[in-house]
């Protein structure tokens, strides 16, 4: 070991139980944890000893090193104790981000999910027999009114922790060892490593893979169907788009090939609405009871794209194959828990009273371009430099959802030379703000934003005023690499 570059530096460093003491630091314990508070204070100074090991520490910056101390210390501390998932602002123009969170909740929801997961609940319990009841009882009776009034009725529905373990749960219960027959022109990957083929692999179920990838006809599923298959699998194309040259056999034609030789069609659709969002300019995306009036067998679809309500997989369909797989032992590994049935029930309720607008993503979708013009106008002029600008842009849907597709909307455009570290400055508020960049510009699309959080967001781009300057002009936008 070599000798430490500057003994007596060394020797002014206060003890753990000596800074410990302050007065400020002894209150925050209150907060932090004595416990959590040590590690802080030991890590500081452990950073203060190598600075000066490294000769990196004269007297006079030891000295500013030591008074910063208990801030550091107490900074420390809370980052520690704070944990890492924290609330973000979305103005990336993308409405169901699977990164951020997917689908806000909705009031609603947070109440019921208070009420019921704060406390006890009947989550299990049947309150007229005074006996043992079904948690899968919960929130299915909800849906299968909101079906039955879009013309489905008589379907069944269980509850499973994403639309992944749907899918993965139905293959299962389905086609154990036995064939699927799939078009070559779905077997997709979603995000974060969705793939068809492996969750059918893992099912064990057996791929039967048929057509092109840009053409499958109904006749290429005829021709594959032996005694082993089970199950005809149509897979929703939710975040891509095939053009040109393609076909693809109708839902219908698929349902009467089914139908003709007894095989069950089972469809993921993957973001699976609730109500014709056509209404909100959005067309194309098939809704869950669009499928099942087709006389598709079984649907699944996530909770918290479309649908607008917490993670979840949904499977609904015909009830004696959905009683099959509620009693497959699988089930049992993937059930949802109590706060999953109570914002589910709150976001099936606001459906079931036709108040599209308390569900967030229906609100966000619906939102007049107009509105949020109006509103970026209001932050442009209290930014106050020619800098930000107002830009018409186009919101994506996301997650799965009607690939392609867009909504009008409008941006603050924010003109900087530097627009990879503006970007990354907003991700650094306290808040942090999620842009987009686009041509060298920061874009901030107020569709995905709340609008009360438009004050947190005028305030903070004042305070980043100083960021919109042309290159040279000024240096005080100069990242930060501290
Ligand atoms: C999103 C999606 C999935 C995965 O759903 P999770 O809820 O994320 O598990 C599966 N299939 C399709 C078609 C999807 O769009």
């Amino acid at each position: 070991m070599s000798l430490p570059s500057h003994p007596d530096l060394f020797r002014r460093l206060p003890s753990v139980d000596e800074i410990l003491r302050l007065p400020d630091l002894d209150l925050l314990a209150e907060e932090c944890g004595r416990d959590s508070l040590t590690e802080a204070a030991r890590g500081e100074l452990d950073s203060i000893r190598g600075k000066i090991a490294a000769g990196a520490l004269g007297e006079a910056e030891l000295q500013v090193a030591l008074d910063g101390l208990p801030e550091r210390i107490a900074e420390r501390a809370r980052q520690m104790t704070r944990g890492s998932l924290c609330r973000v602002i979305n103005a990336s123009g993308v409405v169901i981000h699977t990164n951020l969170g997917r689908a806000p909740l909705s009031r609603q929801a947070l109440e019921k999910l208070t009420e019921c997961a704060c406390g006890y609940s009947n989550l299990e319990f049947d309150l007229e027999k005074g006996e043992r009841g079904c948690r899968d009882d919960h929130a299915t009776q909800l849906l299968a009114q909101i079906f039955a009034r879009q013309g489905a009725s008589g379907v069944a529905t269980i509850v499973v922790n994403n639309n992944a373990a749907a899918v993965f749960l139905a293959l299962a219960s389905l086609a154990r060892g036995r064939e699927v027959i799939v078009s070559r022109g779905e077997l997709v990957e979603i995000g974060g490593s969705f793939r068809i083929p492996d969750i059918m692999a893992e099912s064990g179920a057996v791929l039967r893979e048929v057509g092109t990838t840009n053409r499958t006809r109904i006749v290429d599923y005829e021709q594959a169907i032996t005694e082993n298959t089970k199950l005809l699998l149509r897979v929703h194309r939710s975040n891509f788009e095939i053009t040109g040259f393609t076909e693809q056999p109708s839902l219908a034609e698929l349902v009467a090939l089914g139908r003709r030789r007894g095989i069950p069609v089972m469809e993921d659709l993957g973001s699976g609405s609730m109500v014709d969002i056509s209404t909100f300019g959005v067309s194309g995306e098939p809704g869950m009871s669009d499928s099942l009036r087709s006389g598709v067998s079984v649907v699944t679809c996530s909770g918290d794209k479309l649908l607008g309500g917490p993670q979840a997989g949904l499977i609904s369909g015909q009830p004696d194959l959905i009683a099959r797989m509620r009693h497959h032992p699988l089930f049992r590994a993937l059930r949802v828990d109590k706060m999953c049935y109570a914002a589910l029930e709150a976001t099936f309720s606001s459906y079931l009273h036709e108040r599209y607008d308390e569900i967030p993503l229906l609100h966000m979708l619906a939102l007049p371009a107009a509105d949020i013009e109006r509103r970026c106008h209001a932050l442009v002029d209290a930014v106050g430099t020619a800098k930000a600008t107002i830009v018409p842009v186009c919101t994506m849907i996301g997650g799965g959802a009607a690939p392609g597709k867009s909504l009008p909307s409008f941006a603050l455009a924010l003109e900087t030379p530097r627009a990879t570290a503006l970007a990354r400055e907003l991700r650094r508020q306290p808040i942090p703000v999620l842009a987009r960049i686009e041509s060298g510009r920061v874009l901030l699309d107020l569709r995905t934003v709340d609008k009360s959080d438009d004050a947190y967001l005028t305030e903070r781009l004042v305070a980043l005023r100083h960021w919109l300057c042309p290159a040279g002009s000024d240096d005080t936008g100069e990242e930060n690499n501290g």
